[in-house]
């Protein structure tokens, strides 16, 4: 068997020109922006943020961009999220992971109000995905992932989904998201013993450990749906965690590295990004434009 590529660029950018129309659909005062907190010099960083705020400009989103200091002190960075907690303006705030050592990403991401975390890491969003609550703002990646194994046409229920990773932007809750659509779930992670065994039960496969070319063919049971969330440089190569070449010989569905789960994060966070500045107006007495609200 010789996989079909899910085009996570194609997806992503169908989902951003629906997302263009919906926004250029709202009045201006309503414009969604999400500010973008970026801490330090990291390269991989400035290059996510500079892709982010080329898709929102793409979309009709503002997207403004505050830097800070790599040696920023947490009371100070809590003061700025503080500042766009309380902006009227600001309808989503991101904080770009990683942050330098110094800072607790915790206590920074607690402290993002709710309704403008669109990233959906401050552990009460984490938690409501825990309890399923649909209301939820899911974070980007497993939103994405979510599209990109809906795009498939298969049937997710009862199907088993080994997750490699278990990461809080990553691995949990992309397990919390699948487990809510009714696969049964195994989560797996550096200290799992065995992995090959585990993955070779795997109907679904999400890679998301950061070791480059990880999953091999072999791992695989004939058919399964492989969904490569790894961003590797390798001699300046982007690669996933998966081997590619080998485990599209054996899978149903695969994702490329570049091209399939990274540009379809950016794609959700606009998405979040947008919903949040709709329900904010909501909650202010404007009238929602989304044309599934009805107002008294
Ligand atoms: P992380 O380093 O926080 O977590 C890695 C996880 O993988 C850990 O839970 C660890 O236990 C597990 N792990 C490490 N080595 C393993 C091994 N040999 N076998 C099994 N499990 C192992 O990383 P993260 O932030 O979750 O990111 C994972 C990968 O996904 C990275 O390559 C990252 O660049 C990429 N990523 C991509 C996107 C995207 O949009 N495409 C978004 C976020 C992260």
């Amino acid at each position: 068997m010789t996989a079909q590529i899910i085009d996570g660029k194609k997806i992503a950018s169908e989902i951003r020109a629906d997302l263009a129309k919906k926004v250029e659909q709202l009045p201006g005062e309503l414009m969604p922006v999400l500010a973008v907190v970026l801490v330090g010099d990291n390269e991989a960083s400035r290059i996510y943020v500079r892709n982010k705020q080329k898709a929102a400009a793409e979309v009709g989103i503002g997207c403004e961009v505050l830097e800070m200091n790599e040696g920023i002190g947490e009371n100070a960075l809590l003061a700025t999220i503080e500042e766009l907690n309380e902006n009227p303006h600001v309808s989503g705030i991101i904080v770009q992971l990683p942050l330098p050592e110094h800072i607790n990403p915790l206590k920074i991401l607690s402290a993002i109000r709710p309704e403008k975390d669109v990233d959906g890491f401050n552990p009460y969003n984490a938690g409501l995905l825990a309890c399923k609550e649909p209301e939820t703002v899911v974070s980007a990646t497993p939103k994405g992932i979510l599209k990109l194994l809906q795009s498939t046409g298969i049937d997710l229920c009862g199907k088993h989904a080994v997750i490699i990773g278990r990461s809080n932007i990553v691995g949990r809750p992309t397990a919390m998201v699948l487990l809510n659509h009714d696969c049964t779930v195994s989560v797996t992670h550096s200290k799992t013993v065995d992995l090959p065994s585990i993955v070779r039960q795997a109907d679904i496969v999400v890679a998301a450990c950061g070791c480059p070319n990880l999953v091999k063919k072999d791992w695989l049971k004939e058919g399964a749906v492989v969904i490569d969330v790894g961003i590797n440089r390798v001699e300046g190569k982007l690669c996933g965690d998966v081997d590619f070449e080998d485990a599209k010989e054996k899978a149903s569905f695969i994702t490329p590295v570049p091209g399939g789960v990274g540009p379809m994060t950016v794609a959700m966070l606009l998405e979040n990004t947008y919903e949040a500045a709709l329900k904010q107006q909501n909650s202010h007495g404007h009238h929602c434009h989304c044309g599934h609200c009805h107002h008294s």
